[in-house]
């Protein structure tokens, strides 16, 4: 149970609160690699925050935006957490579509509507109100707390690899917390043990060097679409496999126990057609399930295509070129440089004559499979327990957070992936929006998660 001084403490510091994370919303802090020292007053605003609660704490430079390092040591004998969020946000836009203005904090119906208020600067807050409750209630944190808050994981953290091989020091800990996720429905808190890798591809066929017409050039000159467009269908059999070369290599089939464990999860289909409102489930690979598709199974998907005539009524023509992006979830030992060349020998092999095909890789990270023995996931298990007071379920995430493999392979950390998003938070969308109660919730949670933290420790 959490330290029932540190309980009250939250408990009565609502407003403050409130007012403290309406100031870091102010900040427009978006990750632009234009412009990487725009983000850099909100780092400060953090570590001075840092700073007023006891904890020593700098704004590292970066080559992108800057990293807010903090730390508070208690006692050798205790463990070190190092707390991972970030207070970069994604753009705004569409702005008509905001009811009150993104960069203030507006509350209504117990919520609080702002941009990045669950992703991530709620989350990212939370750490800071948690680390004050303990300080102001108890003196200290129960064990050792490190911080490392980063301004660039809205654009992939593209520096944040080089920056951890430098720091790698500084940021040593027995355990690492990711607050960059959320609950799996509206009263079930969930911990993510694996994470989907991605590979990201931009495909152009060419053909003629102009648009033909197509009544004279159909039927003789090679159509750059069709080709393409077919070089996509073949891209999965018809039992949705896909038949990319070497694409299944290295993908682990999942233990009997890991299956019932979803099993228990009860009704996900139900959930899942609910929360993407479609009526039937039918995309990936026959004879799965459909979280064993979502976050077991890798996938292929055609993300858009261009080219020729797409306007308002018709013109006959045969196009030069047609474009796709492609892009792939990879999962377990999937390794993305062999997926990247299988891809470029299927297109090679389905590129047909009188077309010249062309990939670039936009973007590639590797899936990640994380720890789940060890004593800080039980400690998310028993503080969630606490405060929520349900089990949160254990899942393997669909998506990707690049930084947590890079913590992972640089600094030997394997991450307990969690957080406090409601999954109507409305992220990256128009109305972002933070429950009142979840954030409170959330507070409570890493003040319980740091305390389960520093007594599991000790049995480990
Ligand atoms: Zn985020």
């Amino acid at each position: 149970m959490l330290n029932p001084a540190v309980a009250q403490y939250i408990q009565t510091h609502h407003e403050q609160m409130l007012a403290e994370l309406a100031e870091l919303i102010r900040f427009e802090s978006l990750a632009d690699a234009k412009d990487p020292d725009g983000c850099t007053p909100c780092a400060e605003w953090i570590a001075g925050r840092l700073g007023s609660l006891g904890m020593t704490a700098d704004v590292v430079p970066a080559a992108g935006p800057p990293v807010v390092l903090g730390e508070w040591h208690v006692d050798d004998a205790l463990p070190t957490l190092l707390c991972y969020a970030h207070y970069d946000v994604q753009p705004a836009d569409p702005m008509e579509e905001w009811l009150s203005p993104p960069f203030e904090a507006s509350v209504r119906d117990g919520r609080i509507y702002a941009r990045g208020v669950t992703d991530d600067k709620g989350q990212l807050f939370a750490h800071m109100a948690a680390v004050e409750a303990w300080v102001e209630a108890v003196g200290q944190p129960p064990c050792n707390i490190k911080v490392c808050f980063e301004g660039e994981e809205e654009v992939g953290s593209p520096n944040m690899e080089a920056f951890l091989a430098e720091h790698r020091d500084r940021l040593a800990a027995d355990a690492l917390i990711i607050t960059d996720e959320g609950f799996y429905d509206l009263t079930t808190p969930a911990v993510r043990y694996a994470l989907r890798g991605l590979c990201y591809f931009e495909v152009t066929f060419t053909g003629p060097p102009v648009d033909l017409h197509s009544g004279l050039a159909g039927g003789v000159v090679r159509n750059p679409a069709n080709a393409l467009a077919a070089m996509i269908g073949k891209l999965h059999d018809e039992n949705g496999r896909v038949q990319i070369p070497g694409f299944y290599d290295h993908v682990a089939p999942v233990s009997d126990a890991e299956r019932a464990e979803w099993q228990a999860i009860g009704d996900v289909d139900s959930h899942l057609k609910q929360q993407f409102r479609v009526d039937v489930l039918t995309g990936g690979e026959a004879g799965y399930s459909a979280l064993e598709r979502l976050g077991a199974r890798p996938t292929c998907d055609c993300n858009g295509i261009v080219g020729g005539f797409t306007g308002s009524g018709s013109k006959t023509v045969l196009p030069a070129s047609a474009t796709a992006k492609v892009s792939m979830r990879l999962v377990s030992e999937q390794d993305p440089q062999t997926v990247i060349n299988g891809f470029k020998a299927f297109v090679a092999a389905h590129t047909p004559a009188g077309i010249r095909s062309e990939v670039t890789v936009a973007a590639a990270a590797r899936p990640v499979m994380l720890d789940r023995e060890q004593p800080a996931m039980d400690a998310a298990r028993l503080a969630f327990r606490d405060v929520f007071d349900t089990e949160p379920v254990f899942m393997r995430m669909s998506a990707s957070i690049p930084i947590t493999e890079l913590f992972q392979r640089v600094c030997g950390l394997d991450a307990v992936v969690t957080g406090f998003a409601q999954p109507d938070a409305a992220l990256h969308s128009p109305n972002e929006n933070l429950r009142l109660e979840q954030l409170w919730a959330g507070i409570e949670f890493l003040a319980a998660f740091y305390q389960h933290l520093a007594e599991t420790d000790d049995s480990a």
